[in-house]
């Protein structure tokens, strides 16, 4: 079986969030599992950066000109690599400028990846063409309709990461993309008088998956959906739709083997953890003290991730003499607060403003409790690897947080089944309540290292996503 993953990011080389780990994770477990998979990514200088060797492949006609096509090898994986300097040689994030602003022809930008995934099918490379494509968001969703266009040469299997995103441009675009025009149609790319790649994705694929069963389930809500939920309910009904949880790549985020870590530890040999604490404390600048509880946020800072009830959190934390350490970037408004508290409670929060995909590995190894108080949340990997790092994650219930956290009530700790602490409400009272079950929790430190044994043995490793997500090329091949 051969499947090529079609998407705009790659983890380590090119990130702006869970995307990339799945994008890099996913198809290392399918080569595992003995299928033949390759992935192709747009040129984005990173992208050239960590994969300096590539062939020429081909040269082709498209809407944007020729364009070549180069392979190369990353982690084993062979990736194809769209060569169209004057569309993705701009450094920094693949989607916007320095200044937030998205670029102008991002719909030309991620309609030829989708062009380019869709050669492969057609016999552009002479000694490997795609039976499954594997589009990831809507960065990859052109791939689905341009599939769709030339009646299938493949099939397409569409992840949906974040439906929030939608991939919306002017309809007027359509005729240089060299789409069929009765493709702009409800039953088609058309959305509130638009064009969406999302959309593409969802209509044209043959399966649609996203990142957990909970997620399925909640957009397929109108409270969720985006206005998408019709569409995914008709599909869902139809056997297209499911959710498959994400999962955690050992080989870099496990305790007894990160490189990012002063010392290694085990869920048997859990002492590490602690000196990986008190080094994280003395790095960020906190009183170094290995009995305060210490908190943490690794995060993109947006208002999915509902930080800013942890804004008015915050005094349960710090009047129970907790710790706070937070990395992210995102919206000025959420830096400016916590810059604010960081300034005011400098012996309590501690923040690191931008992206660091190092210290992130040291916070997730060196705090006790992770929090992740989302508005809404996919999948989320941070709580998965806090709970790989016994940092137990405090969380909304929602999506992938739902799936993967339980609350350490009398009847979950009795059963042996809590892992962590979630509350309910998107209320800053409820998260305070949390705050406080962690607190009550550690002073009880038996039962905190029974509940952090038992988080750290669960198993979230990819190999048996691999399995699901194989099992369903293998549906739609077979349909
Ligand atoms: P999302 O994809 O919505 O941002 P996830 O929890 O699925 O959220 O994935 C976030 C990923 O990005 C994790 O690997 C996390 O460690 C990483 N991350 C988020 N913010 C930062 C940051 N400021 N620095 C380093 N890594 C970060």
């Amino acid at each position: 079986m051969k499947v090529l993953h079609a998407c705009a990011e790659l983890a380590p080389l090119l990130k702006t969030g869970g995307l990339a780990d799945v994008t890099a994770a996913l198809p290392k477990a399918e080569l595992l599992e003995g299928i033949d998979v390759r992935l192709i990514i747009p040129g984005f200088p990173a992208i050239y950066a960590g994969i300096p060797h590539t062939d020429f492949i081909a040269e082709v006609n498209t809407f944007a000109g020729h364009v070549a096509l180069r392979y190369g090898q990353y982690q084993g994986v062979g990736i194809y690599i769209i060569d169209a300097p004057y569309l993705y040689d701009r450094q920094g994030s693949p989607y916007h400028d320095n200044y937030l602003n998205d670029y102008h022809d991002n719909y030309r930008r991620f309609a030829l990846l989708g062009w380019m995934a869709c050669e492969l099918a057609c016999g552009i490379d002479p000694f490997w063409r795609a039976e499954i494509i594997h589009a990831h968001d809507w960065h990859a969703g052109m791939t689905c309709a341009y599939l769709a266009a030339k009646c299938y040469p493949a099939k397409a299997i569409f992840t949906i990461h974040n439906l929030a995103f939608h991939g919306m441009f002017d309809a007027s675009h359509l005729r240089e993309l060299w789409i069929p025009e009765h493709f702009y149609q409800i039953y088609g790319l058309e959305f509130y008088g638009q064009i969406s790649y999302l959309k593409a994705g969802l209509f044209y694929a043959d399966q649609i998956t996203t990142v957990s069963p909970s997620y399925a389930n909640e957009i397929t809500q109108d409270y969720q959906g985006y206005g998408f939920e019709g569409l995914l309910r008709d599909r869902r009904d139809n056997m297209r739709f499911s959710g498959i949880l994400n999962g955690v790549d050992q080989t870099i985020w496990h305790p007894n083997t990160d490189t990012h870590l002063i010392t290694h530890y085990s869920s048997d040999h859990i002492t590490g953890k602690v000196k990986n604490k008190t080094a994280l404390q003395s790095e960020v600048g906190l009183p170094i003290d290995k009995n305060i509880l210490l908190f943490a946020v690794v995060s993109r800072l947006t208002y999915q991730k509902g930080l800013d009830l942890l804004v008015d959190a915050l005094t349960t934390l710090i009047e129970q003499d907790g710790q706070l350490v937070l990395l992210g970037c995102g919206e000025s408004w959420l830096e400016a607060r916590f810059r604010y508290l960081a300034e005011q409670y400098p012996q309590h929060i501690a923040i690191r403003l931008g992206y660091d995909e190092m210290l992130a590995h040291r916070i997730i190894a060196g705090a006790d409790v992770m929090i992740i108080p989302s508005r809404f949340e996919p999948c989320g990997l941070t709580q998965l690897y806090g709970l790989a790092y016994g940092t137990l994650p405090l969380v909304r219930f929602t999506g992938g947080l739902a799936d993967t956290v339980a609350d350490c009530s009398l009847e979950n700790l009795e059963q042996g089944i809590a892992n962590g602490f979630v509350f309910y409400e998107c209320d800053s009272r409820q998260l305070s309540f949390a705050i406080a079950r962690a607190f009550a929790l550690w002073r009880n430190p038996i039962l905190w290292k029974k509940v952090q044994h038992y988080a750290m043995q669960q198993d979230f490793s990819w190999r048996t996503i691999a399995k699901a997500y194989i099992a369903l090329y293998q549906h739609i091949i077979d349909y």
